[in-house]
This record gives structure tokens, C-alpha cells and sequence, in this order.
């Protein structure tokens, strides 16, 4: 190869993103089937007429910030907004890792966390969840011992879906307080009850990270935030580009807050398309079909053991009766 040398490293990564195959059904990255509604993007459109393009945007995005601390019930300097949550976890690794720096993750999770901790070149410590997936005082005793610079909490977990219990990462933020434990909750609308939002008030080395792009139905339009103490948002401020957040970004997350409810409501409908493993597990047993209900230990979990062949057809059989009524 001639020309240019990268860093070292660079070549031998694929780029991020997921396949995308022109197909009429796609679920493989997590966006919302539906868009917001049509006021929205009414609303949108009228706020964009207004904008002085000519201009650099907001560099302090006071407006958006000013919102979201009105919607967590945060000041405004306790907030922070950038393209994604992706770029809020970039600006994170750049002010609390980097060279000579630690981050841990429990896998399996979202790969993202260890992916950015490399381009950070942060070093890398990676932890395996238990069975069920759930953090437990052993995550916690691991995670003292590494002693990391930033931990990394996904919840609900991206993949495994479950909520990691708000106790076990208030101890980790509580035994170790010099490091900066980032829970990802790009997905925590889904399981209100359990956010670690509320911890943040009392643990200023906690960052609750959030999204528009999921229950937001807003992926396409790149707004992510974080919900931490102000110490943090002063960090994050003297890591972050010039004018890293266009007008247009602001705006639309701006106008995006005011249909929150509909997004909420859009939320129930994608909630209500989950199926009931209770359900499913009870119904294939009364087609003689006798599987592993593991939904105390993984929320919404069950297992088939691969038996012989005539098992696993009358399995299928069984299973595609009950999924079509
Ligand atoms: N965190 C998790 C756990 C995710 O699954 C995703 C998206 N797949 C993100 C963050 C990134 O979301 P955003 O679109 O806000 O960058």
C-alpha cells in the first residue's frame, strides 16, 4: 500500500455501522417503526425559516439544554448535548479517558463502548456478565479492582435487553468515586422505573446518557445527551468542537420536546408489539411442547434445548400455531 500511513490500528478495523439491504421489513438497528407526527415536522419546518444560517450556531446549545433540565428535572449545567449519544460517549472517553487510561465493560454489551475506548485509546478492561446478565456485587468488587478511570453500564442492555438494578450502580459509584461511571440509557424510556437519573443529584462522577434516536423515533436526526453534574458538562465543554451542534440539530431537538408525549404514546405502541414469554411458554405446553421459562432470571428469556429432529419440528410446528393466532 503507498501513500499516507494511518495510526497503527486503523486498517485493521471495519467500518461501524450495520449492514443496511434495501428490504421491506428492516429490524436490525433499533430505530422506531414510526415517525413523530405531522405538526412536527410542521413545526420543524417553521423553525428552520427562522434560523439565521449565516451564522454559527449556539456553541452552549442554551435553549435545547435549558429543555431537556426542565424535562429531567435537572439546571441547565447539568446537562450536555451533542450529534447522537454516540458523540456524548466520544466527548465522555475524550475528557475521562484517553492515553494512560482505563475504561471497563461488561459483555456482552453494546460494542460501541469498546470501540470508542480504542479510537480514544483508552485501555480497554472487559468483564463478562454472569448467566442472567445482571449486575451483582461481583461486578461491583471487579470494577474496584480494576480500577478504571470510566465504567461503562448499559441499561436495559443492549443486547441482552434486561435493566441493571440502579443499587448495584449506585456502588460503583459510591466505592469509586474517582471514576466516571457512564450508564448508556439509550433505550431508557423503555423501562422508566428503572433509570439511574435520579442518583445523579446525590453522585456528581455518574453521566446518564440518552437519546433521541429510539423512543424519540429522531435517529435520523442525530441528538443525544447527558444528564450529569455540572463538573462534567464544564469537561465536556472544553473537549467539544468549535460549534459542534448545527442550529438545525438544536432546533429539531427543541421541537422534538414538545411532542414528547406523542412519543411516548408511539413508545406503547412498539411496547405492546413485545410477545409475552409467559404467555408463549404456557401455550406451547399446551401443545405438548415443554420448554425452559427463565424469565426470573432474564427478563422475557426462554430456552429450547435442541432435542432430535421429530422435537424440533413438533417444537416449530407448535411455536408458528401460537405466534399466528
Ligand atoms: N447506546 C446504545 C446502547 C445503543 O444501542 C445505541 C444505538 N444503537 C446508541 C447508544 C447510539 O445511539 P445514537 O443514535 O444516539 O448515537
Amino acid at each position: 500500500m503507498t501513500g499516507a500511513s494511518p495510526r497503527p490500528g486503523v486498517r485493521e478495523v471495519e467500518p461501524y455501522d450495520s449492514p443496511q439491504v434495501d428490504v421491506a421489513v428492516r429490524l436490525n438497528t433499533n430505530e422506531s417503526p414510526f415517525p413523530l407526527p405531522a405538526g412536527f415536522f410542521e413545526d420543524l419546518s417553521r423553525a428552520v425559516c427562522d434560523l439565521p444560517l449565516n451564522r454559527y450556531p449556539d456553541e452552549r446549545v442554551t435553549r435545547l439544554r435549558e429543555e431537556l433540565g426542565a424535562m429531567t428535572g435537572r439546571p441547565f449545567d447539568g446537562v450536555w448535548a451533542a450529534n447522537g449519544s454516540n458523540e456524548i460517549l466520544t466527548q465522555l472517553l475524550q475528557a475521562y479517558g484517553g492515553a494512560g487510561r482505563r475504561a471497563l465493560v461488561f459483555e456482552p454489551t453494546y460494542a460501541l463502548h469498546s470501540r470508542l475506548s480504542w479510537l480514544t485509546q483508552t485501555e480497554l478492561v472487559r468483564r463478562r456478565l454472569q448467566d442472567d446478565f445482571v449486575l451483582t456485587a461481583e461486578e461491583v468488587d471487579q470494577a474496584r479492582e480494576a480500577a478504571p478511570d470510566v465504567v461503562f453500564v448499559c441499561s436495559p442492555n443492549n443486547p441482552t435487553g434486561g435493566g441493571q438494578p440502579a443499587d448495584e450502580v449506585r456502588r460503583l459509584a459510591e466505592e469509586l468515586p474517582q471514576t466516571l461511571v457512564i450508564v448508556d440509557e439509550a433505550y431508557g424510556e423503555f423501562s422508566p422505573e428503572g433509570s439511574s437519573l435520579p442518583l445523579v443529584a446525590a453522585y456528581p462522577n455518574v453521566a446518564v446518557v440518552r437519546t433521541f434516536s429510539k423512543a424519540f423515533a429522531l435517529a435520523g436526526a442525530r441528538i443525544g445527551y447527558v444528564v450529569t453534574s455540572p463538573s462534567v458538562v464544564g469537561d465536556l465543554e472544553r473537549v467539544r468542537l468549535p460549534y459542534h451542534l448545527s442550529a438545525l440539530t438544536q432546533a429539531a431537538g427543541v421541537a422534538a420536546l414538545r411532542y414528547r408525549s406523542a412519543a411516548l404514546e408511539i413508545l406503547d405502541r412498539i411496547r405492546s408489539q413485545r410477545g409475552d414469554a409467559g404467555t408463549l411458554w404456557r401455550e406451547l405446553l399446551a401443545r405438548g411442547v415443554l420448554i425452559r421459562d427463565l424469565t426470573a432470571a432474564v427478563p422475557g428469556a426462554l430456552r429450547v434445548t435442541a432435542g432430535t429432529e421429530q422435537e424440533t419440528d413438533r417444537f416449530l410446528e407448535a411455536l408458528e400455531e401460537v405466534l399466528a393466532r
